[in-house]
């Protein structure tokens, strides 16, 4: 049976260098799902969304196909809310790394496909040994296989270079967009006390 595989996107640099691998592994046999309700606000998760576009057409033509996920933010901030104290990389990134890959795993079953994978894992802030322990479990129940990867962080940033590709300095969320400001504040504040 020929592989084909569904890569779950959070944004075109985190896609860059993973697309790289994926291209050469599967003989570019991918399609690439972008389904990010944790991104808020709105304008910001369709400026994500564009940015992969571009970047899909201006390096592979219309060799890779790209499907857009529901954007249900009201389900996500339901699940996360409760969890949101914990800050990023704790308990409410789980849920959020849950959701975002248990849909993955859903399209695939529609679609078909042997493969998945998340650009998540290239982040030094998420966690990749959840993203392994949730993958691996979902890969048992779908009967799908997960695939599991280090991808290259600083030949992403080379790519985000090249192309111009616009990257963003939160996570996502309401609650790291929060957290940034209040960063930035501080940052500003002892700037002011020098
Ligand atoms: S910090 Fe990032 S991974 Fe964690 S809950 Fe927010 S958007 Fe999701």
């Amino acid at each position: 049976m020929k592989r084909h595989i569904l890569l779950h996107a959070c944004c075109a640099p985190c896609a860059t260098a993973a697309i790289e691998i994926l291209d050469n592994d599967f003989d570019g046999d991918i399609s690439v799902l972008y389904y990010n309700p944790n991104i808020a606000p709105r304008t910001e998760m369709e400026t994500r969304f564009e940015e992969l576009k571009r970047y899909l057409s201006e390096r592979y033509g219309d060799k890779i196909s790209l499907i857009k996920g529901e954007y249900d933010a009201t389900e996500w901030l339901h699940r996360v809310a409760p969890l949101s104290s914990s800050g990023e990389g704790g308990k409410r990134c789980f849920e959020c790394y849950y959701m975002r890959l248990h849909y993955l795993f859903e399209q695939a079953k529609e679609l078909g496909v042997t493969d998945v994978s998340t650009t998540l894992s290239i982040s030094p802030h998420k966690d990749k040994k959840w993203l392994d322990e949730i993958g691996n479990l979902l890969a048992t129940h779908y009967g799908i296989s997960w695939y599991s990867h280090s991808w290259d962080y600083r030949r992403s940033v080379e790519l985000s270079k090249e192309y111009n590709l616009y990257r963003q300095d939160y996570c996502g969320c309401i609650f790291s967009l929060k957290e940034r400001n209040e960063r930035v504040a501080a940052r500003e504040l002892r700037k002011l006390k020098r």
